[in-house]
């Protein structure tokens, strides 16, 4: 029986090569003072930000240069922007470059139209999202975390050493320019890691207890798109078809989790980030996703059984409990062809930190609508079987 659900999805999308010549016209329908958002500018990325404030510019739009994001943004470096953008008076907020510069332009945003730091509007903070935020305008440099059309901002209080994210429709960017030119600086282990995180979010949408039709449609298009284009692109770093392909399989998958969500492996993955912020996010959810499969497979046996056929169409003729069983393997495979397989150990995350990350998945809701849902000694063992790989 095809069951009832709602779909919402207010971010105008401008996707292709080239398309980031438009951000002059598209920002100044928003406002004429921009507060431009990235991390500190490097030789891959520093023509792109001279090029964006020169087309803002030519537009008429006034620009200032918050260029202090640090990957995995934090509670303080979101205030320093945020105090930035008052000072200017800024009316619209750019962010440009990965997840954590797109993340850290909705939480400033978010923070000089609201009392209060943007952390105390995490999932479980004290205050709720009233009004309008200062529009955003979303423009990735990486493929990896679909924030470009999510209402979601991540971010890490330092403090407490917890990760978690701010949830709010109010949060969607108004307009993503999503164009592959901007993510073909992009090295091997990042395209790899940002790469793994998009297969990530289509992956948990599709076995999400809440998912839907809409969000299969995106969630397994992004898969198919993953599988095909990942493993050539990281032999030639320069395929520009499969950078767009990418690109787009991001954007697909963003499109599903904003309206369904991520599951355990997310959990997992954030707790991670709040204990160790040097672990890339896609690499924490690539630890975590041998054991999970194994252990949620018997749950969802006919949805894993459909992902295991995108990567090897011959288990069409098996049935679901063989498909889905190959599933493991496959993944471990596809793993190691991508070069993302490795254990906790080698992401230098100190062995005794394992109880602590397992309690604190159980801080966020993603185990909730898992599948499986685990109590806590079952997150922490196989978190110590990901510990050592060979
Ligand atoms: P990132 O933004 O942290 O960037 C990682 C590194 O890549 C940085 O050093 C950056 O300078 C570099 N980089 C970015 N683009 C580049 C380019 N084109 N060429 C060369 N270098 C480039 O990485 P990310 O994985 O995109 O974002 C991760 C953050 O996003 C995490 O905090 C994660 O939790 C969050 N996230 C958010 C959502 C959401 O919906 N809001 C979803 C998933 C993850």
């Amino acid at each position: 029986m095809l069951r009832s659900f709602s779909y919402y999805q207010p971010t105008r999308i401008h996707f292709g090569f080239g398309k980031l010549e438009e951000v002059g016209r598209i920002v100044s329908r928003y406002g004429k003072r921009a507060l431009l958002v990235t991390v500190p500018p490097f030789p891959a990325l520093e023509p792109v930000f001279e090029k964006t404030k020169r087309l803002l510019r030519k537009s008429g739009v006034e620009v200032a240069h918050f260029d202090q994001v640090i990957p995995n943004p934090t509670t303080e470096s979101i205030s320093r922007g945020a105090e930035m953008a008052r000072d200017f008076r800024a009316d619209v907020v750019v962010g440009l470059g990965g997840g954590s510069s797109i993340d850290t332009a909705k939480a400033i945003a978010l923070e000089v139209t609201h009392e209060g730091t943007a952390w105390e509007y995490h999932l479980f903070g004290e205050r709720k999202v009233t009004r309008e935020i200062l529009p955003i305008i979303a423009i990735p440099t990486t493929s990896g975390t679909g924030s470009q059309v999510t209402a979601v901002s991540v971010l890490t209080n330092p403090k407490e050493r917890f990760k978690s994210a701010i949830v709010d429709p109010l949060l969607f960017p108004k307009e993503a320019i999503v164009d592959p030119d901007l993510v073909m600086t992009l090295p091997q282990h990042l395209t790899a890691s940002t790469g793994f995180d998009a297969f990530a979010h289509a992956f948990e949408s599709y076995i999400h207890v809440n998912a839907n039709p809409y969000t299969d449609l995106l969630a397994l298009e992004a898969i198919r798109l993953i599988v095909r284009f990942l493993p050539p692109l990281l032999c030639d770093l320069s395929n520009r078809e499969a950078r767009a392909q990418m690109a787009w399989a991001d954007t697909l998958a963003g499109l599903s989790i904003a309206n369904c969500g991520t599951t355990l492996p997310h959990g997992i993955a954030m707790s991670i980030g709040g204990k160790a912020p040097w672990v890339m996010h896609g690499e924490a959810l690539s630890v975590v996703y041998p054991e999970f499969i194994q252990r949620t497979a018997p749950y969802a046996l006919e949805r894993f059984a459909a992902i295991a056929r995108i990567f090897r169409p011959e288990l069409s003729q098996e049935k679901d409990e063989i498909a889905a069983q190959e599933l493991g393997d496959i993944m471990v495979s596809f793993l190691k062809e991508i070069g993302m397989w490795f254990g906790l150990e080698d992401l230098r995350i100190p062995r005794e930190e394992l109880p602590e990350i397992a309690e604190y998945t159980f801080k966020l809701p993603d185990y909730t609508v898992n599948p499986w849902v685990p109590t806590k000694e079952e997150v922490l063992s196989p978190l110590e079987s990901a510990y050592s790989r060979d």
